[in-house]
């Protein structure tokens, strides 16, 4: 009889009251153990969700600082668009701070968090003139306006970069697509997307943001 009414408050007593000897099992009350229980769990519970709160953060910064060379190799070119030589520069490294004293709020956005001009609303989507198109966070050359075309879409479109080492192309999963982002291989910079979509030679369609570039007419 005792056996079995002490088997029957084990069963409900949750994992606590199982965990605790026998005789300080009738001293507290079955109230008070489920309500230690229950705080132990919801302790157990926060911890945990801080723990999985936290996870993500450390393990993306860790390969990305991995990842980040500290010197890069860009093609420098004067302002005419003359080709001069291939070097190995310092990859230019700010924190949000120092970009957003630098830039405008919008090309703050665009540059350092991705973001998308409206199309038809940049500054060169119908510029068509001689010149280069440099990164507008670090001058880094990027386009030159051989290569630029009218690809009626309201961004500048170019269908190859002055130099291949000048622009970095990353596979870019976001919004639900799977695009391939372009940045500046010198400081970063966001610049737009290239696609395959483009006139020949090569079929490419680098589709940029006209807030990343500063344009350096021909004189
Ligand atoms: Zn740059």
């Amino acid at each position: 009889m005792f056996d079995s009414d002490l088997d029957h408050k084990k069963k409900h007593g949750g994992a606590g009251a199982l965990a605790r000897p026998a005789e300080q099992s009738s001293a507290v009350s079955p109230n008070l153990q489920r309500r230690a229980f229950l705080v132990t769990s919801m302790a157990t519970i926060a911890g945990l969700a801080l723990w999985q709160w936290r996870k993500p953060a450390i393990l993306e910064a860790a390969p990305a600082q991995a990842a980040e060379p500290k010197e890069v190799t860009v093609v420098l070119f004067s302002d005419s668009g003359e080709r001069l030589k291939k070097v190995r520069v310092a990859r230019i490294v700010k924190n949000a701070a120092e970009w957003r004293k630098q830039l405008p709020a919008g090309v703050f956005d665009i540059t350092r968090n991705a973001d998308t001009e409206i199309a038809f609303s940049g500054k060169y989507w119908k510029v068509h003139d001689k010149g280069l198109f440099r990164c507008i966070c670090c001058d880094n050359a990027l386009f030159d306006y051989a290569t630029k075309f009218d690809s009626g879409t309201g961004w500048p479109s170019f269908w190859a970069p002055i130099a291949a080492e000048n622009v970095t192309e990353l596979r870019d999963s976001s919004l639900g697509m799977v695009r391939t982002a372009v940045s500046c291989t010198q400081c970063d910079a966001h610049l737009g997307h290239v696609f395959d979509d483009g006139p020949e030679p090569t079929g490419l369609r680098y589709c940029m943001n006209s807030a990343s570039l500063r344009f350096v007419p021909r004189t």
